[in-house]
C-alpha cells in the first residue's frame, strides 16, 4: 500500500541517550538494543472508522521511539498493516449499506491524512492485508505441516485454527492468567464456543468461504485469513524474527500480540518474536474508554476541521505518559493550545537561556520510556526564563526550535 509522505527530522547537537522501554512481556523497563537497524512493527487501523484520539495517542508514542532511534543514528526499518479485511469492517459496511471496499480505502486515506497532519514519520513499509494474502497463506499452509494448525471437523465450513499448546510458551507475552486470558479471548473477538476445536482459546487462522462473504482463492481452500497471522506474516516476511519493538494499544497485548508471537515462533522457530512488546495506554472521554462500541469517540479529522493545530494535538496527548490510561478533555486541548502559544513565541525571540542543558534532559526524559510530560516540563522552563527576557545566548531559541521539532515531532 502507499503510504504517507515524510516529513525531514533535523540533527540536534549533543550526545544521545539509548532508548530504554517497557516490555510487556518481562514486566521491565529494559535498554532497546537495535543494530544499525532498528526493526519495529505496529499494528495498524481496521480501516472501518475514522482516526480517534486512541488511535492518534498509539501511533504519536511510536513515533517518539522511531525519533529516538534515529536521534541515536539508527536507520528504522518501521513496518505497520492495515487489516483491510476483517469482521469489524464487514459489518460496518453492511450496517451502513456501504461496499467494504470502498469503506476500507475511505478510512484508509483518512488515516494517512491523519498522520502526515499529525506529522508522524511514515513506516518504510505499509502493508495491507489483502494484498499479502498469498504471504499468508503461504505461512498458514507451513503451520498445518508443522503440526501448529488444524482443521475442524466441520465439511461445510473446515476453518482452520492454531494449536495454541504448540510452542509450549503461550501467554508470555501479555503474561495473563488463563482465566484472564478466556475473558479477553471472548470480548476480543475470539470465538471460544466454535465446535471442533481443540482449546476454546485457539485462534483463527484462515475462515473458509460463507455465502456473502468476500473469500480468496487458495491452496487451503476459499476462505479469508484471521487477524493475528496477518501481522506474524507481515512481520516476519520483512523484520525476520527477534525485532526490536512490537507495538499497539494495550487492548492489544491478548489475544491479538500473544497470538502473533505465538504464530510466528512456530513458524520460524526464534525466541522470542520481539525483543520489546511496547503497549500505548487508552484514551478515555467521559469516563469511559474511547472505543466505537461506546461510541464515545473524538476524531481527529473532526478536531482538524475545527482549526485545531495537529501540533496542540500532539501535545495534549504528550502531557500524560504513554503507558497510563489517561481521559482526553477540553481542557486538555485548552492548556496544549496556549503551551504551542508560548513556545512559539519563545523560540520566536532573538535570545535565551542557554539551551544545551535543556536539549540533555529532553534526551534524558524521552529516553526513558517516553517520558512525556516530564519532557514537556523541560521545555516550559526554558519557555518560561526566555519570555521574562532572562537569556542572552542567541542560538538557544533556534536550538529549542529544532529539538522540539526532532524529538517531539512539534514544529514551531
Ligand atoms: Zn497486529
Amino acid at each position: 500500500m502507499q503510504t504517507w509522505s515524510s516529513v525531514a527530522v533535523p540533527r540536534i547537537p549533543g550526545t544521545p541517550r539509548p532508548l530504554r522501554l517497557h516490555d510487556t512481556a518481562t514486566g521491565q523497563l529494559r535498554p532497546t538494543a537495535p543494530g544499525p537497524v532498528a526493526r519495529m512493527y505496529v499494528c495498524g487501523i481496521t480501516p472501518y472508522d475514522a482516526t480517534h484520539l486512541g488511535h492518534a495517542a498509539t501511533y504519536l508514542a511510536f513515533d517518539l521511539v522511531h525519533r529516538l532511534w534515529l536521534d541515536a543514528g539508527h536507520e528504522v526499518h518501521y513496518v505497520q498493516n492495515v487489516t483491510d479485511i476483517d469482521d469489524p469492517l464487514l459489518e460496518r459496511a453492511e450496517r451502513d449499506q456501504d461496499d467494504w471496499v470502498v469503506l476500507g480505502m475511505r478510512e484508509t486515506a483518512l488515516f494517512r491524512e491523519d498522520m502526515e497532519a499529525l506529522r508522524v514519520l511514515p513506516p518504510r513499509d505499509y502493508i495491507g492485508a489483502v494484498e499479502t494474502i498469498p504471504e499468508i497463506v503461504e505461512a498458514i499452509g507451513k503451520l498445518l505441516a508443522h503440526g501448529a494448525a488444524y482443521r475442524v471437523d466441520d465439511p461445510q465450513y473446515p476453518d482452520v485454527y492454531f494449536d495454541r499448546s504448540y510452542t509450549g510458551r503461550f501467554g508470555y507475552e501479555s503474561g495473563y492468567d488463563e482465566a484472564t486470558m478466556a475473558t479477553l479471548f471472548a470480548e476480543r473477538g475470539g470465538d471460544p464456543d466454535r465446535p471442533g476445536k481443540r482449546d476454546p482459546l485457539d485462534a483463527l487462522l484462515w475462515r473458509a468461504a460463507r455465502p456473502d462473504e468476500p473469500a480468496w482463492d487458495s491452496e487451503l481452500g476459499p476462505g479469508r485469513p484471521g487477524w493475528h497471522i496477518e501481522c506474524s506474516a507481515i512481520a516476519l516476511n520483512r523484520l525476520g524474527t527477534g525485532f526490536d519493538v512490537q507495538g499497539g494499544g494495550s487492548d492489544l497485548a491478548f489475544p491479538h500480540h500473544e497470538f502473533s508471537a505465538a504464530h510466528a515462533e512456530a513458524l520460524a522457530g526464534g525466541h522470542p518474536f520481539a525483543r520489546h512488546y511496547v503497549h500505548a495506554g487508552m484514551i478515555g472521554l467521559g469516563g469511559e474508554k474511547m472505543s466505537k462500541s461506546k461510541g464515545n469517540l473524538v476524531f481527529v479529522s473532526r478536531l482538524r476541521a475545527d482549526g485545531v493545530d495537529p501540533a496542540a494535538i500532539r501535545l495534549a496527548l504528550f502531557a500524560g505518559h504513554y503507558r497510563s490510561d489517561r481521559p482526553w478533555t477540553g481542557a486538555l486541548l485548552t492548556e496544549a493550545q496556549a503551551r504551542l502559544e508560548r513556545w512559539r513565541e519563545a523560540v520566536s525571540l532573538t535570545a535565551g537561556p542557554e539551551a544545551d542543558s535543556v536539549v540533555a534532559r529532553l534526551r534524558d526524559h524521552l529516553t526513558d520510556d517516553l517520558d512525556t510530560p516530564r519532557a514537556l516540563a523541560t521545555v516550559d522552563a526554558w519557555v518560561t526564563e526566555a519570555l521574562r527576557r532572562d537569556g542572552t545566548d542567541n542560538a538557544a531559541p533556534a536550538l529549542i526550535r529544532t529539538t522540539t521539532d526532532a524529538l517531539l515531532g512539534v514544529a514551531l
